[in-house]
C-alpha cells in the first residue's frame, strides 16, 4: 500500500500551495528558510520507498491499522439505510491524529531534525506528537495556552508522563491562537535542529498537503473494505467532523475524485450559528489569512479574528484548512452546521445503540444522520475519528438527570 497517490484534478494543491483562491504561505519573513526546506524536499521523502515502507511498518504495529471498518447494524435499522462506520477511535491514543504525526516524525528524522515543536489546544495533538518524539527518542516541546493547560489538565499530564515539556503560553487570550504564535516563534529561533509538527491541514504550504497525504489512508482504507463488504468501492456518502479538517480530508482523499460519492462535512455550530458562540466556519467565515495560510476565517468586520466557541475542544477552531474552503466553494462537499445539543443526543444514541462512547467532535458528524434521511439501499460512511473516554465528565454533566 503507498499513500503517495497522487490527485490529478483540481484537487491537488498547485505549485505555489493553492487550492483555487485558498492556500499559500502567507509567513513572516524569518520563517522562510524553513519552509523552503520542507517544500523543496517533502514530496520526495514521503514518496520513497523506504519512508513508505517504515510509515505503513508503524502504522500497522504501532498504530494498529488498518482500522476496521464497522456494519453499524442498530443505527442502520434505526434509520432505514446502511451505515458503516471508520474506526479511527481504535488507533493509538484513540483519534486519527497519530496517523499524521507518526508521518511527521519520519519526515523530521530524514530532514535530520534532532527536536519537535507544537502548538496544542485541546492536548489531543500535543499527546499525539509527545507520543512519537518517544517513540524516535526526540526532545519535544509542547506550547499550551496558559487558559488551555488549566481546562485540559489530564492532557497535560499525559504529554509530562510521555517526556515532551509543555510550555505555558502567557500572551493575549492564553489559548490555541497564542500557543500557535509561541510555536513558531520558537521555530524561527531555532530553525536548524527543530521540525514543526503541525496537527491539522492547516498552516502555511506545505502542511496542508503533507498532512492530507499521511491522513488519506483512512480513505485508501475504506475503498478497499468497502469492496470486501459490498462488492462495491465507492460509497453513497462520506460523513466527517471538521475542526481544521484533518480526519475529514482523510476520509474525503481518494473519493475527491469520484463524483457520485456524496462528501459532507459537519462543523460546530456550538449553541447556534447566530448564538455569538459558534465554530461554523463555512457558514460565518469570509476569506482572510490564518496560521500562515489563506482560507475562510471567523473574523470581525475588521478582520479580527472572532474566539470560537464549541463544546468539542477539538472543532473550537476559527477557521479550516484552504482545501476545505475550496471544497466549499466549489460545492464539492457540503458543509453542515450542528449544534451542542445535536451532538451530545447524536453521542448517546451511539453509545446506547453501537456500545460505542464516540468523541464529542465525532458526534457531530453521527448527528447528521438523523438529517440525512439516506435510502435503504444507500451506503455511509461515518468516519469515527476518536473515541470518547476525553470527554466523559462533560457527556455526564450535560446528561446529569438522565443519566441517574
Ligand atoms: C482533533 C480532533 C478532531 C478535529 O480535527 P480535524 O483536524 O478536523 O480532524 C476531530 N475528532 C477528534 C476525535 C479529534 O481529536
Amino acid at each position: 500500500m503507498t499513500t503517495s497517490v497522487q490527485l490529478t484534478g483540481r484537487f491537488q494543491v498547485d505549485e505555489r500551495g493553492y487550492y483555487g483562491r485558498f492556500g499559500g504561505a502567507y509567513i513572516p519573513e524569518l520563517l522562510y528558510p524553513n519552509i523552503a526546506e520542507l517544500t523543496a524536499h517533502y514530496l520526495h521523502y514521503i514518496q520513497s520507498k523506504d519512508f513508505q515502507e517504515e510509515f505503513h511498518q508503524l502504522l500497522r504495529d504501532y498504530v494498529g491499522r488498518p482500522t476496521p471498518l464497522y456494519f453499524a447494524a442498530r443505527l442502520s435499522a434505526k434509520y432505514n439505510t446502511q451505515i458503516y462506520f471508520k474506526r479511527e477511535d481504535l488507533c493509538h491514543t484513540g483519534a486519527h491524529k497519530i496517523n499524521n504525526t507518526i508521518g511527521q516524525i519520519l519526515l523530521a528524522k530524514r530532514l535530520g531534525k534532532r527536536k519537535i515543536v507544537a502548538e496544542t489546544g485541546a492536548g489531543q495533538h500535543g499527546v499525539a506528537t509527545a507520543t512519537v518524539c518517544a517513540l524516535m527518542g526526540m526532545e519535544c516541546i509542547v506550547y499550551m495556552g496558559e487558559v488551555d493547560m488549566q481546562r485540559q489538565a489530564p492532557n497535560v499530564a499525559r504529554m509530562r508522563m510521555l517526556g515532551a515539556e509543555v510550555r505555558p503560553a502567557t500572551s493575549g487570550s492564553r489559548t490555541l491562537k497564542d500557543a500557535t504564535n509561541e510555536a513558531m516563534r520558537h521555530w524561527i529561533n531555532n530553525p536548524t535542529d527543530t521540525h514543526y509538527i503541525i496537527g491539522s491541514v492547516v498552516g502555511p504550504h506545505p502542511y496542508p498537503d503533507m498532512v492530507a497525504r499521511f491522513q488519506s489512508v483512512i480513505s485508501q482504507e475504506i475503498r478497499q473494505q468497502l469492496a470486501e463488504k459490498t462488492g462495491s468501492e465507492l460509497p453513497t456518502y462520506v460523513l466527517a467532523c471538521v475542526g481544521g479538517g484533518s480526519n475529514a480530508a482523510g476520509a474525503f482523499y481518494h473519493f475527491l475524485e469520484e463524483p457520485s460519492v456524496q462528501l459532507i462535512a459537519l462543523e460546530a455550530a456550538g449553541k447556534g450559528i447566530h448564538s455569538g458562540h459558534s465554530a461554523a466556519t463555512t457558514a460565518l467565515g469570509r476569506p482572510g489569512i490564518l496560521h500562515g495560510s489563506k482560507s475562510l476565517v471567523i473574523q470581525t468586520p475588521d478582520g479580527q479574528v472572532v474566539e470560537p466557541y464549541s463544546i468539542s475542544a477539538g472543532l473550537d477552531y476559527p477557521g479550516i484548512g484552504p482545501l476545505h474552503a475550496y471544497l466549499f466553494e466549489s460545492g464539492r462537499a457540503k458543509f453542515v452546521p450542528i449544534t451542542d445539543e445535536e451532538a451530545m443526543e447524536a453521542g448517546l444514541l451511539c453509545s446506547q445503540l453501537e456500545g460505542i462512547i464516540p468523541a464529542i467532535e465525532t458526534a457531530h458528524a453521527l448527528a447528521y444522520l438523523e438529517k440525512l434521511k439516506a435510502q435503504p439501499d444507500e451506503v455511509v460512511v461515518v468516519c469515527l475519528s476518536g473515541r470518547g473516554d476525553k470527554d466523559l465528565q462533560t457527556y455526564i454533566n450535560w446528561f446529569a438527570e438522565r443519566l441517574k
